[in-house]
């Protein structure tokens, strides 16, 4: 995984600052706790999705906690993309960190467009 920073991060920064916030993310990534991951060749250990398994309560739930999650997150960008196991959109290329847990941005197409129950999601603190 790569991990880049915006544009806005790198004003400013000496080198030695500039390293020090990479090695802290990826640290602080990859300690993170990975939600809303599916299943991928290169990471079998993920469930595939699964089209209507949440109820319209637990999409709005789902989608109140990655709204509170993304407040404040600190994004990690990776090379590429992902795109969506349902309908092959291309769904994102960077992920959320914060508090210990890891979460994808294009998670919420899952939620919003296919109704998809996120193992962990709702446990989120
Ligand atoms: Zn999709």
């Amino acid at each position: 995984m790569v991990v880049l920073m915006s544009e806005e991060h790198l004003n400013n920064l000496s080198h030695e600052q500039i390293e020090a916030y990479y090695n802290e993310l990826r640290q602080a990534r990859r300690t993170a706790t990975p939600i809303g991951y599916w299943y991928s060749k290169n990471q079998p250990e993920h469930p595939m999705p699964v089209s209507d398994s949440a109820t319209s309560d637990q999409v709005t739930e789902q989608l109140e906690k990655l709204d509170a999650f993304i407040e404040g997150a600190r994004e990690v960008h990776y090379r590429g993309y992902s795109s969506c196991r349902l309908c092959g959109k291309l769904n994102g290329t960077f992920e959320y960190v914060k508090n210990g847990f890891a979460i994808p941005v294009g998670l919420q197409h899952y939620v919003e467009d296919h109704h998809v129950l996120v193992p962990g999601l709702l446990e989120l603190p």
